[in-house]
């Protein structure tokens, strides 16, 4: 944010009368009915409107009553799967809602596949990927620093990255040069090329390749830059807290 446009809104802020804006904020939400809420909220992904269902208890109960999380649940877990309801909380769709938003981290947000966690596969789980921003905005990804921003992505499983990929163009990482590169330094550089298909016919010794052409090919299989850099990174600590969070839902029932 600019220094003056904070300025101004630190003004504004200032001039205010905080009653007045706290009771006109609680009145937007409950003027606009629950059906027309459905409605706009059925067109987000589960993580973004458990961010919604933070904003206060009126929204919560509106979110956490969509048809998603019930859907989401037997998606993953099997249709005989069976969700154990909250003590405190007895509504059945608001368990499901809590249950799922613990172990979003194996769920996919666009087919709802579970993966489970494997080792060696660690590329596999669902990984952040940018969605586009709402059409009255500029239309494009948004980066912080280089970095997605969390606000705009959501956990896709391999399958739907790789297909997400072919429809949105994702920048090329400045890590990447459009050189020639032989293949053990590609191999060094990227030490999951020797697993995506164009490259799994050996040997390739003394073969030199663009640097940018066999990029593509591998973020192209791996589901992009995310999926590459998720085949070193280890999500282990991301395995954990999935682990604690559903331990923590078990022993609230
Ligand atoms: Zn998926």
């Amino acid at each position: 944010m600019s220094s003056s446009k904070a300025a101004r809104m630190h003004r504004s802020n200032i001039s205010a009368k905080p009653q007045m804006q706290v009771r006109t904020h609680d009145q937007i939400d409950k003027r606009v009915p629950p059906e027309i809420w459905e409605q706009i909220f059925n067109h987000l992904y589960p993580s973004q409107l458990s961010r919604i269902s933070m904003v206060n208890k009126n929204l919560n109960v509106i979110v956490s009553s969509l048809e998603v999380w019930p859907r989401m649940f037997y998606a993953a877990h099997g249709p005989k799967a069976q969700l154990r309801p909250l003590m405190s909380i007895p509504k059945f769709k608001s368990s499901s809602m809590i249950f799922m938003c613990a172990s979003s981290l194996h769920i996919c947000e666009k087919c709802f596949g579970l993966t489970g966690y494997n080792a060696d596969k660690l590329y596999m789980l669902p990984l952040p990927i940018p969605v586009l921003l709402p059409r009255r905005s500029t239309d494009a990804i948004k980066y912080v620093g280089g970095r997605f921003d969390p606000n705009w992505t959501i956990r896709m499983c391999l399958p739907c990255r790789q297909g997400h990929i072919s429809d949105l163009e994702e920048p090329i990482p400045l890590y990447v040069l459009n050189g020639q590169i032989d293949w053990n330094s590609l191999r060094d550089k990227y030490p999951c090329a020797g697993l995506t298909p164009e490259f799994r016919r050996r040997p390739f010794n003394n073969r030199v390749f663009w640097e940018l052409d066999a990029f593509n090919c591998i973020r192209q299989y791996f589901g992009g830059d995310v999926g590459i850099k998720a085949y070193n990174v280890s999500t282990e600590a991301c395995d954990e807290m999935t682990a604690t969070r559903i331990r923590w839902y078990q022993l609230q029932g």
